[in-house]
């Protein structure tokens, strides 16, 4: 079978599964087990797939046609441009949460300030990182409940050369951060992509997310708002008077969320929609006194 044949066959497979984007994933996988990659699909197309490539491509059909994401298959992600390991104790990084690195770097446009960054929910590190990899004097404290998701983020860290200016910790953020004495230990910034999903709706969410993301990182309780009480409660003592908590957002919920930040004495200062069109994003200070 040539390239484009492969090719053609991969669509019609995934296609048959009902796979979001039949076509992007198959040729995604089909780049990945060719020499070249998928360039090779252009430069090629009548080329013959080896033996060797068309065993591949059948396990990743396999694996993909039963729901699991590419990211799984391969065991890494790209985000923000960088390539982030993930596994089965990681969320798996989505393209949409970049909106919360752009809206921190429009928030702070000095790429030089020393700023203290406290991740919430790390999982896989990736906004931690991709921040870290813009403001190159900044340092970064990321924490997970979850040991799986502190191995992962702490080898991606390695993996980019930003072991140095980060730490992560395996740790409940509700009881498990002290209170520092004083506001130099306070952080500028405070972000966390929390759990979002109302434990109802989980059973119905997409395989790709209900059977392969950990469910820790996707419950956020009854009404699907239970981490933003608890950050906006912590914010209280950990950010800075001018520090800025930015958090991502589940669709529908910036009314919600913005009533819980006041209540907690936190001014919703921005909201950030992604590409497609959902706010996505909130940002928050303590008024000015
Ligand atoms: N963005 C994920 C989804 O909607 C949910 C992740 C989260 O709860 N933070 O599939």
């Amino acid at each position: 079978m040539n390239r484009l044949d492969a090719l053609r066959a991969a669509i019609r497979r995934l296609e048959a599964e009902n796979i979001d984007d039949a076509r992007r994933d198959a040729k995604f996988l089909l780049g990945q087990v060719l020499e070249g990659g998928e360039v090779a699909l252009i430069s090629g197309p009548d080329m013959p797939l080896k033996a060797s490539e068309e065993v591949l491509l059948e396990r990743f059909l396999q694996r993909r046609c039963a729901g699991e994401p590419c990211s799984r298959i391969l065991g890494w992600r790209e985000f923000w441009s960088m390539t982030f390991r993930v596994t089965e104790d990681v969320l798996d990084p989505r393209p949409e949460s970049e909106t919360l690195v752009e809206a921190l770097l429009e928030a702070f446009p000095d790429r030089k300030a020393a700023l203290r960054i406290l991740d919430l929910g790390t999982g896989s590190g990736c906004l931690l990182l991709a921040l870290l990899s813009e403001y190159r004097d900044a340092y970064g404290l990321g924490v997970d409940l979850s040991e799986g998701a502190v191995t992962i983020a702490t080898e991606n860290a390695q993996a980019l050369g930003l072991g140095s200016r980060v730490e992560f910790q395996c740790l409940d953020w509700r009881d498990g951060l002290g209170i520092p004495e004083n506001d130099a230990e306070r952080w500028d910034i405070i972000l966390s992509n929390p759990p979002y999903i109302e434990s109802d709706a989980i059973p119905k969410l997409m395989r790709e997310v209900r059977d392969f993301d950990p469910k820790s990182a996707l419950d956020g309780g009854e009404d699907g708002l239970d981490a933003y009480r608890e950050i906006a409660h912590l914010a209280e003592n950990l950010l800075k008077p001018q520090g800025l908590l930015a958090l991502e957002l589940g669709m529908g919920q910036a009314g919600q969320v913005s009533e819980i930040l006041r209540a907690h004495d936190l001014s919703p200062s921005g909201l950030r929609r992604d590409l497609s069109g959902i706010e996505r994003v909130i940002l928050a200070n303590f008024p000015k006194k």
